[in-house]
């Protein structure tokens, strides 16, 4: 390939501050509000123009719809997100669980109201684009933005940009799964004008259930327990599709699940476009992303008006202002978490807060309707190789087994939550992150309202 040369330059220094938190997913959201809580000046650093990630601006509203009965949930910050959302008017029963969804627009300003609350130092609209490493002890971000390229310094810097790119751009190691294995990724759209009592009579007449998560070519494997419980699955309209010619065969993947529908006809999360074999760490690869899966969508709600009762005057409301990515970098942590950690209750002397039995990916769906739960190790969000680095969310160190739980919102929060506790701590008492004292994290999580074991 051929280059340039890019002429060096003097970069003006913006902003300083103690911890520095980039992305602002439910790992970033949370790992900032409780990094301020700790007593640390934080920043929050976003690219795009409202805070909440996947949650904002993909439209993931589903915040813990896996809660059943005797599920043993998370505690802390993440609950604190849902039930925020819920007493601000930003929520809506969600149909298949002990929840709400979260109004993924709504949200946007929930998010602001609790980073102003936390006193963070909010920063929209700017990308981070280069670390800088001295020593491999990372000092800070270059970002670029309207304003050009600018650099932030920081005593500590949490990666919740979902991808690990500050730590794969700081030299840690990172990996990713073979291409052709990657969890797909979705446009993600909404749809107004449904008339709800037409729609809900139809899918109390023609009830799904989680067995009816298969199409062609792909299927889930649960535990059993999950095959006979209701999932607001959308199957029929799209096979009728297909038979009509609307939809072409091999778009057998349109299909899958809404996520709730308000009083006034907006059906919103339709989780529908599946795009398998996409890195999205290519912007090539997320361009075709993005085109190919509006056109699908189209397709999807054209299906849905003609053979989908209730939706006959149904237009699109909106598309997720991103695609919707699932699986790209995770860390190669000092502990990487394993399958059997998940599905085994693991327990961890470094705890930073429980997750319940809940996995959902790469064909497994298992719910936690049992009260099993394990434990997350702290190690699991500690990079190799670079200090007074934190990577949080999504990315964290572990298999595939082990990410298709961690990935799940609730859990990011509650990692993130710790990721923030462990930075805050970390320079009170003039450590790296890697060597904090895990006790006075713990006991400060504690008094955050989380649950360690
Ligand atoms: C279609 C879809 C459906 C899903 N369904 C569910 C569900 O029902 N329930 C559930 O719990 N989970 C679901 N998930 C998974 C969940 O949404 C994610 O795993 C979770 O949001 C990850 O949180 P995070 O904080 O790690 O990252 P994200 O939510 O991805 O947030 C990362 C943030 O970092 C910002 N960022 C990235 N790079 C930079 C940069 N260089 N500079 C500045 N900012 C940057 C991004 O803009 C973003 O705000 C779904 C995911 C998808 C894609």
């Amino acid at each position: 390939m051929e280059t340039i040369n890019e002429v060096a330059r003097e970069t003006p220094i913006i902003h300083q501050t103690e911890v520095l938190v980039v992305g602002s997913g439910p790992g970033g959201l949370a790992a900032a509000i409780a990094s301020a809580r700790a007593g640390a000046e934080t920043t929050l650093l976003e690219r795009y123009g409202c805070f909440g990630g996947n949650l904002t601006q993909v439209g993931v509203e589903g915040f813990a719809w896996y809660r059943h009965d005797k599920t043993v949930d998370s505690e802390g910050i993440g609950i604190e997100f849902e039930q925020r959302a819920k007493t601000m008017g930003a929520s809506n029963p969600e149909p298949q669980s002990n929840s709400h969804a979260i109004d993924g627009e709504a949200f946007k300003y929930v998010a602001d109201v609790l980073v102003e609350e936390a006193g963070i130092t909010p920063m929209l609209h700017r990308t981070m684009v280069a670390t800088i490493v001295e020593n491999e002890v990372i000092k800070g971000v270059v970002v670029e933005s309207k304003a050009g390229r600018e650099a932030i310094l920081a005593k500590r810097v949490i990666d919740a940009t979902g991808d690990a790119d500050i730590a794969h751009r700081a030299g840690a190691i990172v990996h990713k799964t073979p291409q052709e294995e990657m969890m797909a990724a979705s446009v993600m759209f909404s749809m107004n004008g449904v008339d709800k009592t037409r729609f809900i009579e139809d899918v109390k007449s023609n009830p799904h259930t989680y067995s009816d998560w298969f199409g062609p070519g792909w299927g889930m494997k649960t535990s059993g327990k999950e095959d006979a419980l209701f999932s607001p699955y959308l199957k029929k309209p799209f096979e009728k599709a297909i038979k009509s010619g609307l939809i072409p065969e091999n778009l057998s993947t349109i299909t899958g699940t809404w996520g709730a529908i308000s009083e006034q006809g907006d059906l919103s999360y339709l989780n529908i476009i599946h795009l398998a074999g996409l890195d999205a760490t290519n912007p090539d690869h997320l361009t075709k992303g993005e085109m190919e899966g509006r056109r699908q969508a189209m397709l999807a709600i054209e299906a849905l008006k003609q053979f989908n009762p209730g939706c006959e005057n149904a237009k699109l409301r909106n598309f997720g202002m991103t695609l919707g990515v699932r699986d790209t970098r995770k860390i190669d942590a000092v502990y990487n978490m394993t399958a059997q950690d998940v599905h085994q209750e693991a327990k961890f002397d470094d705890s930073i807060g429980i997750f319940p039995e809940f996995i959902d990916g790469y064909g497994i769906l298992v719910l936690p309707t049992t009260g099993r739960y394990f434990q997350l190790p702290y190690r699991a969000m500690l990079p190799k190789g670079i200090e007074h680095l934190l990577v949080t969310g999504r990315c964290v160190g572990g298999d595939k087994g082990s990410h298709a739980a961690v990935r799940n919102m609730m859990c990011c929060a509650v990692n993130g939550q710790g990721a923030g506790v462990a930075a805050a701590i970390s320079i009170q008492t003039d450590v790296d992150v890697a060597d904090v004292n895990i006790k006075k994290v713990q006991k400060t999580l504690l008094q955050q309202g989380a649950r360690i074991h």
